[in-house]
Formats: structure tokens, sequence, C-alpha cells
């Protein structure tokens, strides 16, 4: 496993860190749940990504359990607030930030995070407010640093123009060979302000593992079959277009001895402005596939066969 500096922190992160959204302490039973976050240490993975919001808590209360036995410093520890934890509680108010915070140290089990992350723009809040609490939760020493998923760039810069405030070292945006957004606008303003894209859904929720065939059912122990985590994969994800377009990077990703779920890490670990893409994982056998696209690096040539391949099927 390589590492990665976040951004303009102290933090070095693994190139493939491990994601809980809709996994741990939710859809992956709790035996198999706890060998993969187990597995990814083995991997030299040092980074974990949850939510307040994952299973509404149960996913931080997993992970509280599971790394309680290892020691603070051996991993890097990221959690977010915003979306709703209960009709009146939601979004990034001061009183917000504190109540969640403090929640989210307790179901944890840790006294602070390594990074706390706004997991949108709260359109309802003054930013002053948001960036000033945000602020107070690392001079608190709750949290170290602090970063946002999927801000515009013009809310990003208006972050970076406020003065007295903590600066932002991580983005979280979603982005994979199917999801190109980030690259028009927010990565090149990270890129010059200090701060690290660390990716969601790097493998468009396991639809470029390749293992979705066009015209054929989901296979059945997969997150698209599943009741519980398979809600938000469907529509132009699972379309035959884009499920053969995967097909077509198949041969590409042999060519170069890799699955195809190491092709689509590495591309992504291409740009440098990424620290780190957050995979989620069912099994432990994922994690040590998608580990295994660290340090892979692809030639101008496979970049283009890729695009190629692809044929439109992108969407930026
Ligand atoms: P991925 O794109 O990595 O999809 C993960 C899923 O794909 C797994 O749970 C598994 O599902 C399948 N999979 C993964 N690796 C393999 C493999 N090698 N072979 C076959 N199948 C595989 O990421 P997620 O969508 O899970 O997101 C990752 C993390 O990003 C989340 O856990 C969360 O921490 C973060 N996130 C943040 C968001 C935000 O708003 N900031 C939004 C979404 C996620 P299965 O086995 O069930 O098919």
């Amino acid at each position: 496993m390589e590492y990665r500096q976040l951004g303009s922190s102290d933090l070095r992160v693994s190139e493939i860190a491990l994601g809980s959204w809709l996994t741990y302490g939710v859809g992956v039973e709790r035996d198999r749940a706890e060998a993969c976050v187990r597995r990814a240490f083995e991997l030299g993975i040092n980074f974990i990504d949850t939510a307040n919001v994952y299973g509404r808590g149960a996913a931080e209360s997993f992970l509280g359990e599971v790394l309680a036995d290892r020691p603070r410093d051996s991993y890097v520890l990221a959690t977010k607030v915003y979306f709703p934890m209960s009709d009146q509680d939601r979004g990034l108010s001061r009183a917000q930030i504190q109540k969640q915070i403090d929640a989210s140290l307790e179901r944890l089990r840790v006294d602070h995070v390594d990074l706390y992350q706004a997991h949108r723009y709260d359109e309802n809040t003054p930013l002053e407010e948001t960036m000033d609490a945000l602020s107070d939760v690392v001079r608190q020493g709750k949290a170290r640093y602090i970063g946002f998923s999927e801000w515009t760039a013009a809310q990003i810069q208006a972050a970076l123009d406020l003065p007295g405030v903590e600066r932002f070292v991580s983005s979280q945006p979603q982005y994979s060979l199917l999801w190109r957004k980030p690259e028009a606008e927010v990565i090149p303003l990270c890129a010059a302000s200090g701060i690290s894209q660390i990716v969601f859904s790097p493998l468009a929720q396991g639809v470029l593992t390749g293992k979705y065939r066009p015209g054929q059912a989901p296979p059945a122990d997969s997150r698209a079959s599943s009741e519980e985590m398979g809600g938000f994969l469907r529509g132009e994800l699972l379309s035959d277009r884009t499920l053969s377009a995967v097909q077509r990077l198949r041969p590409i990703a042999e060519g170069e001895g890799l699955t195809l779920s190491q092709l689509a890490l590495a591309w992504i670990l291409r740009e440098p402005n990424v620290a780190s893409a957050i995979i989620g994982a069912s099994r432990p056998e994922q994690v040590e596939d998608n580990a295994a696209a660290s340090g892979r690096t692809l030639s101008d040539d496979v970049l283009r066969a890729i695009d190629d391949a692809l044929d439109g099927a992108a969407r930026a």
C-alpha cells in the first residue's frame, strides 16, 4: 500500500480507504463487516471514512467497537455531519455541529476524529456560522482537520475567502471512470488551495467491477440485488449502455494484468490531486482486490484506450 499527503494537513493516508456507507452496521452482517476491517488493516489501509448519518449512527457505533483495541494513532478516522439524524437534527448550524460532533465521538469511542467533513453545503445556515463552528471543533481538539463533500467551486472559494477560520484540507466528491464532473472546476480549485480529493463510489457502487452484465439480472449477492443497500444503484448506472461500456474495459484490464476494479481505481489514482479512493466492501476478498490497485500506474496509451472503450458512457 502506498500513502499520500492529505491536502495541507500532516496526515498521510492510504491510497485506498475503507468506507462504511450502506455496508457496516447496516447491510453487511457483523462478522463479515469485521473481517473486512481486519483485512483492510492487514493490507496497509489506514484511512476509514464514515458519517453520523450512515445507519443513523450504526456505522459509527460498529467502527467504535471494532477500532477500540487498535492504537488511536494507527489509523486516520474521518466522519461527517449534515444529513438528518432526526426530524429536528440536521444541517450545519453551530448548535448542530456542536451536538453532532459529540455524538459521533461517543459512538466512535474516540476523543477526536482526524477529519470532520461537512457532508453537503447547508443553504439554510450562513457560511460564516458553519465555518466558525467547524473551526471551534478543531480548536477544541475534537477534530484535527476539516473537509467537505460535494460543495461547488463557488462554495469552496467562499469558505477559503473567510478570514480567521480553519482551512479545508479535503474534498469528498463522487468521482469515477463513469462520473468525471469534479474535473472541470473542483479539482483545479482544490489543487491550487491545498485541498485533496478523497473520492467516493470510485467503483460506481460496484458497476466498474464488471460483475453486472448487460441483459442479465444482477448477481444475487450484489448491492443491486440487496433490498437494504440497492436503493441508490439504479437508472443509467445499470443501463445496458453503461454495462456494455464497462465490459469493453475488460481486455484493457487483462492486458495490464489488472482486474477491472483495479483498473478503475488505478485510473482515479492517476490524478495527483486525489489522496485516496474510498471503497466500499461487503467481503474481505473485495478489500484485497481493491487494495492491490495502489501503486499501479497506467500509461497514456492505456488511458486513451479506456476513453475510447467507454465511448461517451462517462458523464461529465
Ligand atoms: P464503491 O464504488 O467502492 O462500491 C462499493 C461496493 O461495490 C461494495 O460494497 C461491493 O458491493 C462492491 N465491490 C467493491 N469492490 C468489489 C470488488 N473488488 N469486486 C466485486 N464487487 C465489489 O463505493 P461506495 O459506493 O460503497 O462508496 C464508498 C464509500 O464512499 C462509502 O462507504 C462512504 O464512506 C463514501 N461515500 C460518501 C458519500 C458522500 O456523500 N460523501 C456518498 C457515498 C459514499 P456488493 O458486494 O454488495 O455488490
